[in-house]
This record gives structure tokens, sequence and C-alpha cells, in this order.
């Protein structure tokens, strides 16, 4: 259990009992030190960090008793286990010594077995102590991190929620200009993104504590990708004379198999970082091969921000860290960012790394191993697909979805959205409706749009029930349940797809054109 050697104090004036006890532990691992009187045993045990002293009681000048009691009442060596050597015969010497605070005796003669079973019990104890006050320190200041975390997170919902929900009700001035109100619905769409941006940390974070992580590969253009990225976050930085370059080596591979949405969440993260904590330059993004065979790719994200302070650094990837000067600039988020970072990135079989010059800026680079798709099919850029856009002018008149959710609001928002395609909605408050209307309008119904989470019957039976006479009707689920409910459960209980909740207008589109055929 020694990773570090015990050093203990042995004090005697004895010569040839120093000499006994030096033997002894020349067998063992034990450094040991002496001092033949009280005040030089004092002087010792103060400039050095023993782990134990073995104390004659027995001494010319101060008796051991009463330098016990004056090793006792300094912080210096008061938690330093005092073992006494004393003769058999003077109890009264024992018990004064336990009242002086020593842990244990031994008696004179001593038994070189006897001798050193009693110290190394009391330097396992010691160890024992130690580790037990590094746990204590460690929960304390994981509790306290959690509560500024919990504060923090408080704060950090109620701020876009009060966007939201302020805006929202300007909204419903009548004498707004269509400008503002569009200037308004875009604050609503942001402050949205971002108390979605922390449900999926929280998530996140829950995921990793049940060990519910997984890895869904697939095949993607990375320059795309990463393209998209770019453009994302040069939107975000409107207003701030802030460059967002990407740069990618003509040669670096395009098409990868891996897990798309992970290595778009640790990118996400670094570069919200980059975008927070960067007021004016540049923030640089890209990826190279690091490794042909068995192949790796080195991403990196670097921007010319306020970087981090060194004392900082070693533990910015644990949860809940935040340098604090940070908080007092104002600046928003939850300390969790990086933590995930590095848990996904090991995760998937990388590294994370940083370099940060305080006052100029960061560079945050990972490893992600990736398989290469069998063959690199090229894709005549006419054959590209185009974003995918609803059919307006009442395309599909013809077709008539079934809509199952418990929330009004989902409802309405899949009105509003698929009005101008002239499709036809049946809409039901539960499963028991869902499964009545499509009782009575099996004929005409096309696609099913079915939430999971509903009460009376879940999603997952309606799915059931309507599958047991129907196998092709397209059925997709439509969740908020990111932790709960994965493809695999739903398609078991019959469905073709599942989108999660908040829907977003493109993903639903691709959706509905993909089974709407
Ligand atoms: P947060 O939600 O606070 O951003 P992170 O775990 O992502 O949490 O980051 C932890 C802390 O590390 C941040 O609060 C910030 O102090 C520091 N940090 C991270 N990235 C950068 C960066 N690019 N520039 C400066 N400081 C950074």
């Amino acid at each position: 259990m020694a990773d570090k050697k015990f050093h203990i104090l042995i004090v005697d004036d004895s010569k040839s009992a120093r000499e006994l006890v030096r033997s002894y532990l020349s067998e063992t691992d034990i450094k040991a030190a002496f001092a033949e009187n009280g005040p030089q045993a004092i002087k010792k045990a103060k400039s050095n960090p023993f782990d134990l002293i073995l104390l004659d009681v027995q001494l010319p000048d101060i008796n051991g008793i009463e330098i016990c009691k004056i090793l006792k009442s300094d912080a210096r060596t008061s938690d330093i286990p005092v073992i006494f050597v004393t003769v058999a015969s003077d109890k009264e010497s024992l018990i004064a010594g336990f009242k002086a605070g020593a842990v244990d005796y031994i008696t004179k003669p001593f038994q070189k077995e006897e001798l050193l079973a009693r110290i190394n019990t009391h330097l396992r104890l010691k160890r024992y102590m130690e580790e037990l006050i590094v746990a204590r320190k460690k929960a304390e200041e994981s509790e306290k991190l959690k509560m500024t975390f919990l504060s923090n997170m408080s704060h950090e919902i109620r701020t876009p929620m009060n966007s939201i929900i302020g805006f929202a009700e300007l909204m419903g001035d009548e004498n707004l200009t269509p400008e503002e109100r569009r200037e308004f619905a875009s604050i609503i769409i942001n402050s949205g993104d971002q108390l979605l941006g922390i449900i999926d940390d929280i998530l996140e974070v829950s995921k990793e504590e049940a060990g519910e992580l997984k890895l869904f590969d697939q095949k993607f253009s990375l320059k795309k990708f990463m393209g998209e990225l770019q453009r994302i976050f040069a939107n975000n930085m409107k207003g701030k004379p802030v460059e967002v370059i990407l740069n990618i080596p003509e040669n670096a591979p395009d098409m990868i198999i891996s897990d798309k949405v992970r290595l778009k969440q640790i990118l996400d993260n670094l570069l919200s970082n980059a975008s927070k904590f960067t007021h004016e330059g540049s923030i640089e993004m890209g990826y190279k091969l690091l490794r042909k065979y068995n192949p790796v790719l080195e991403f990196y994200v670097k921007d010319t921000g306020i970087g981090i302070p060194k004392d900082k650094q070693d533990t910015i990837f644990e949860r809940f860290t935040q340098v604090k000067e940070n908080l007092t600039q104002n600046f928003t988020g939850t300390g969790l960012g990086l933590s995930i970072v590095k848990r996904l990135v090991t995760f998937m079989g990388g590294q994370v790394s940083f370099k940060s010059e305080p006052e100029k800026g960061s560079i945050f680079t990972f490893t992600l191993p990736y398989k290469m798709p069998e063959k690199e099919s090229v894709v005549p850029s006419s054959k590209i697909k185009k974003k995918s856009l609803l059919p307006s002018d009442n395309g599909w008149e013809d077709k008539t979805l079934l809509i199952a959710d418990d929330i009004k609001q989902i409802f309405a928002f899949f009105r509003e959205t698929l009005k101008k395609t002239g499709v036809k909605m049946l809409y039901a408050k539960d499963g028991k409706e869902a499964l009545e209307i499509y009782q009575n309008h099996k004929s005409e119904i096309n696609l099913g749009l079915i939430d999971i989470q509903m009460p009376e019957i879940n999603g997952l039976e309606v799915a059931r029930a309507i599958r047991k006479e129907n196998k092709t009707l397209p059925l997709i689920a439509q969740t908020g349940l990111a932790l709960n409910i994965g493809k695999d459960e739903a398609k078991n209980a019959g469905f073709d797809d599942i989108i999660y909740k908040p829907i977003k207008t493109d993903h639903l589109c691709e959706i509905l054109k993909k089974y709407l055929k």
C-alpha cells in the first residue's frame, strides 16, 4: 500500500536502543530518523512531516510525556501519531502518555515482531486517515461545485426563458412592424436553442452516470459537415468582429464513417466556448489526416480569445468547472461542456488536449479514429440532394396524416408548419383517440406521427396495435424522451422512424418527404 516511503522518528537517549531499532527497521521499507533528547526531537518533528514517532518516556532532560504534550499542541506536529516506549512496570507513565495524546505503547525490552507489528499498524492507520481526509475534502469541493452549478443552471435557464416569455408576449402586439416581428421571432428561436443546449448537456451527464452512452456510426461527408458548422457559428458571431475560418487541407478525407451526432456535440461545445470567450480576431477550425492505417483524424478549434489562466488549466475538463474570473465577467455556461467533450472524445477512442495563453487565445485539439467507407462513390454534383423543402401550393392535398400528441401546442406547430402543403391532418389528443381515429379513417391515412408519451395508451402501444392489422402504413414516433427511448425500441414497437423534440422543420420535412410518397 505504501507508494510513498514511510518516515518515522525514534527518540531515545540510549545509543544501543537506537541501534537496535535501526537494525530492525533496516529490514523494512521504512525510513528512520533519530533524536537522543527532547529538544532535538521537537526540532526535528517540527521540520519534517514524520508519519510516526517512537518516543521513549525516560529521557534525561524533558520526559516523554511533556514532549508528547508539546507535539500535540503544535499544528505542525499534532497529527503525527506517537507510540510510547516504556518499561513494563511503569503503569503510571502509560496512563499519562495516553492522556498526553499517544496512540499506543510498547514496553522495553522490546520484541522485534511486536515492535514492527505496532509500527506497521499505526502507519497503516495514518495512511487511511490521510486518504479519508483527502476524500472528504474532495467530497466537500464537489458539493460546493454542485451548488455553484445549480445556481448557474438556474441563471442559465432563466435567462433564455425570460426572453422567450417576454418576446412571445410582445409578439401579441398588433402594431408591430414585420421587421420587429422577425427580430422577436429570431430572439425566441435563439433562446430556445440555448435552452435546448443546456438540456442536452444535462441529459448527457445523466447518460454518463447511467452508463448509457452508445455510438451510432453513419457515413457522411466531413467537409460538408464542417462547412455547415462554420456557417452556423459565423452566423452566431454576427455583430462581433470575429471571423470564423474553416481550414481543411485539399487532400484531407471527406467521406467517413463515424458518429456524426457525437462529433457535432464535441465541436459544438468547443466552438461555443471559442465564440463565448473571443471578442475580436478569429476562430479557426479544421481537421487533417493524422494516420492513414487504422485511420485517425485530428481536429482543432483555435481562437484569439481571452485564454485560460495557467493555474486553471489542470481542472477545466472537470465537471462544473469554470474559471472564476469569467463568472464575474458574466459569461454564460454550466461548466459541463469540456467534461462532455473529454468523455465523448475518449469514448470514441480519441484524445483531447489544449494549449492556452491568457490574453492571446486557446487551441483545442482532439483525435478521432474513424472508419473509411468501402468505396468512396462519387456523386455527380447535379445529383446532390438540395435542401429539402416542403411542397408548397397544396402539393400534399391528397394526403392525410394522423397526428397524436397530448400537447396541443405540438399539434399547432404541425398544423402551422404543414399548412401550405395542403395535407389533411387528423388530430388525436391521446393514444385511445388515436386508435379510434385510425379505425374510422384507415383507408385515408397515409402516415402516423405519434407521440410516445401519452396518457391512457402510450405511443408504443398505439404503434403495436396499428401494426397488428397494417404492416405498411408509415409510422413515425416523435418524442422528447431523448434519454429513454432509442430507435431500436421504437422500431421494435413498429415505428419506421423517430424524430426527437424539439422538432426542426427541416428534419420534419425530410422525414415526411421520405415516407409520404
Ligand atoms: P462552460 O459551460 O462554462 O463554458 P466548459 O466546461 O465548456 O463550461 O468550460 C469550462 C471553463 O473553461 C469555461 O467556463 C472557461 O472558463 C474555460 N474555457 C473553455 N474554453 C475556453 C476558451 N476557448 N477560451 C477561454 N476559456 C475557455
